[in-house]
């Protein structure tokens, strides 16, 4: 497999003095700042020094990583110099080094559009920049946090606010799991929940789960703030103030409502006024916990076994895995011990992997980024998701009676055949959308998730 794209000279400007790339400039498209988010302001007039010397290569960065697709950007120190990397398809990559003083000058620089105290180094702090690049805009929603010895390491989230996916398609959620969703859903009873790490993708997983129920047969409701997302064929209902969650859900029963949509799922008493009503209305929503038998230990700690063998009817998990670029894939022929090992077909006549890296001796040969325009040779691109769904079928319902261990219940959904991330992975794989050394590399124990550093609640949340 081919390493991590080094940094392209073209691209990575941050740490450069601004007179020596005046020409580059101007074929590199530049983000815009639009101003704070939150509602609040970046006083750059009080700061015109910090603005003089941070400004230029603030944005240079942006752009960068704006241009090669980084989803996040973190910001640290590392041996007196600040350490820029782009996390691009969940990968973190080297952008650049900065000298100390002009790596603290950018990091207040970001701080100052983000309408945050750009001196403050003690407290974490929030805050987000509207921008504009390439005619697109964007959230970027920088976090910054004491490192310790008055430094500070800061973290900017980008967010495409066009790029809202919705629908099943969309995401390659499988017919076979839609047409399940579709059945949890449709006897207006149950509750579907759905789970997963941070930066998995719940969220949208539990918009394109709400999504799956047919909105030509079912009235669906939404309770959840959306923070400004909007949800199509869907009603949004306003709770009516000094209402609680019962008086809420009698007066939306008598809407004859058939599936509502609620904010995640944080407290036993909210979990246990849900459960009262699921025997007359269906619920999707998310709980924050890492893998469905974890969200089932929490849900029973909650409303008690009894409840959710009768109410649940499954929890649904997504994990990200790094899509092998179409532009440079290779196909070649699995031989039979590898298909049956991966428990697939012995007819499958093709599977793809990553291109040999070019022969590191041989001087004619292209560099990695030469090898591929589209992917510079990493050589993947974007990112698909691999599913896993647990459901409460009869004999599961009897693993729950005896206690709900997490191994016995990997087990009955291993017998069950139902959908397991590892097992839905190999159909990515088997589908040529991903190699398998990516899904081993996924899958690995300590794999690609990092713990991500403590993170402060943006204002309004
Ligand atoms: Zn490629």
């Amino acid at each position: 497999m081919a390493g991590p794209p080094k940094p392209d000279p073209k691209k990575a400007v941050a740490g450069k003095k601004p007179a020596e790339h005046t020409a580059e400039q101007e074929d590199v498209e530049q983000v815009l700042f639009q101003g704070p988010l939150f509602g609040r302001e970046s006083n750059l007039k009080a700061n015109t020094k910090l603005v003089q010397a941070a400004l230029v290569p603030v944005k240079q960065m942006m752009s960068d990583a704006l241009s090669r697709r980084a989803h996040t950007l973190l910001m640290e120190p590392r041996e007196g110099r600040l350490s820029i990397r782009f996390v691009i398809d969940g990968m973190p990559y080297p952008a650049a080094a900065v000298p100390g003083q002009k790596g603290v000058a950018m990091l207040q620089m970001l701080k100052l559009l983000a309408g945050l105290d750009p001196n403050d180094r003690k407290l974490p702090q929030a805050g987000g920049i509207k921008a504009e690049f390439d005619g697109l805009p964007y959230n970027l929603m920088v976090e910054s946090v004491p490192a310790g010895g008055g430094a500070e390491r800061v973290r900017v989230k980008i967010e495409n606010k066009k790029v809202v996916r919705q629908k099943p398609s969309e995401i390659g959620l499988p017919d076979h799991l839609k047409t399940k969703i579709r059945d949890f859903t449709s006897s207006r009873s149950g509750v579907v929940l759905i789970c997963g790490p941070p930066d998995s993708g719940v969220t949208t997983l539990a918009i394109v789960t709400l999504h799956s129920v047919d909105p030509y047969l079912y009235s669906v409701y939404n309770l959840a703030d959306m923070k400004g997302k909007e949800l199509i064929n869907v009603t949004e209902f306003k709770p009516e103030p000094g209402h609680d969650m019962e008086l809420t859900f009698d007066r939306i029963l008598r809407r004859e409502a058939d599936v509502i949509y609620l904010n995640p799922l944080t407290s036993p008493q909210d979990a246990q006024t849900i459960f009262q009503y699921a025997d007359r209305l269906s619920f999707i929503m998310e709980i924050p916990a890492n893998t469905p038998t974890e969200a089932v230990k929490k849900l029973i700690e909650w409303v008690g076994v009894d409840e959710v063998i009768k109410g649940l009817k499954c929890v649904i998990t997504q994990k990200l895995i790094r899509k092998l670029c179409d532009d440079c894939k290779q196909a070649f022929r699995p031989n039979p011990m590898l298909l049956k090992k991966l428990g697939l077909p012995p007819e499958t006549s093709v599977l793809y992997r990553a291109p040999l890296p070019p022969p590191p001796d041989d001087p004619k040969a292209q560099t990695v980024e030469e090898l591929c325009a589209d992917c510079d040779g990493v050589p993947y691109h974007g990112r698909v998701a691999a599913f896993e769904m647990l459901e409460m079928t009869d004999t599961m319902k009897e693993v729950f009676a005896a206690g709900a261990a997490p191994e016995a219940i990997r087990k009955q959904m291993a017998d069950d055949g139902q959908t397991t991330l590892q097992k839905d992975a190999i159909r990515l794989v088997a589908e040529g959308k991903t190699s398998l050394e990516e899904v081993q590399r996924t899958f690995s124990p300590g794999g690609p998730q990092r713990k991500a550093p403590p993170r402060p609640r943006p204002p309004g949340n």
